[in-house]
């Protein structure tokens, strides 16, 4: 990967979800045998192992970005560390926007526990309908799938980020600049959106397979949607963040 290939802070705005990215050339932190890798079978000491190259790599990359914007690297990190950090207290509608976010991921994974069964028996009469030739059996079982496995993929991500943008607004440390659309909290509430957009797209994909799952899957768009609400008007200037590669690449 040639240097001039890569788009810088690309991996700090986008979903991690590497298998699906298109931009996965232009990353810094990509690693193809994250892809091969199973970390199910992993075993604890190589997991952590894993992590802390992980860790090393990313301060590398920081260590690089201060020396090559002329920062003197030592002396960031002896700064740091005298630094006492604190989770800043949040105005109440900013707690209940984390709550809310906290709240959707368990009811999602507890719905994902719960239903695990019917989940199978609808892609096993899926995949029965399209041996017996049922026209679009196939496609719907793909698209069944591929839904429930963005509502699984994203529903502990919103609350991450939802939380990382919340912090961002309110801390201290937090970079002025002259835009204020582009400041990092504006980055996360901006993702965490399309993930609620993807997420509400794959209910309501989910819902035409699982009818009787109908009062179920409302509650978590109702959920979803009471939360993008909030963030909304929390973030009103979310949507002119301008995402590195995502938001500014043109092939
Ligand atoms: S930008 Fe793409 S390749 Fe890089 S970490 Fe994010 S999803 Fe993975």
């Amino acid at each position: 990967m040639s240097k001039k290939e890569l788009i810088p802070e690309i991996y700090v705005y986008c979903d991690r979800w590497c298998e699906h990215c298109s931009f996965t050339k232009h990353c810094e932190i990509f690693d193809p045998a994250d892809q091969e890798k199973d970390w199910g079978e992993a075993d604890a000491e190589e997991f952590i192992q894993e992590l802390t190259a992980k860790f090393e790599k990313t301060m590398s990359l920081l260590k690089n970005e201060a020396d090559a914007n002329g920062m003197n690297w030592n002396q960031l990190v002896a700064d740091a560390k005298e630094v006492e950090l604190e989770d800043p207290i949040l105005p109440a509608h900013h707690e209940e926007v984390i709550a809310l976010a906290g709240a959707y991921r368990r009811q999602v994974t507890v719905w994902l526990t719960v239903n695990a069964k019917e989940i199978e028996e609808t892609t096993v009469i899926h995949a029965q309908n399209a041996e017996m030739g049922i026209e679009n059996a196939q496609e719907k079982n793909i698209q069944y799938i591929d839904a429930l496995e963005v509502i699984q993929w994203y529903h502990c991500l919103i609350e991450a980020k939802v939380r990382r943008a919340i912090s961002g607004l309110n801390n201290d440390f937090e970079e002025t600049q002259d835009d204020k659309s582009q400041s990092h909290a504006n980055g996360c509430a901006k993702i965490t959106m399309l993930f609620i957009q993807k997420s509400i797209q794959a209910w309501e994909q989910v819902s035409k397979e699982m009818t009787g799952q109908e009062d179920k899957i409302l509650d978590h768009l109702a959920a979803l949607s009471r939360l993008s609400g909030k963030i909304q008007k929390i973030f009103p200037l979310h949507a002119a963040f301008i995402r590195p590669g995502f938001d500014t690449f043109i092939p």
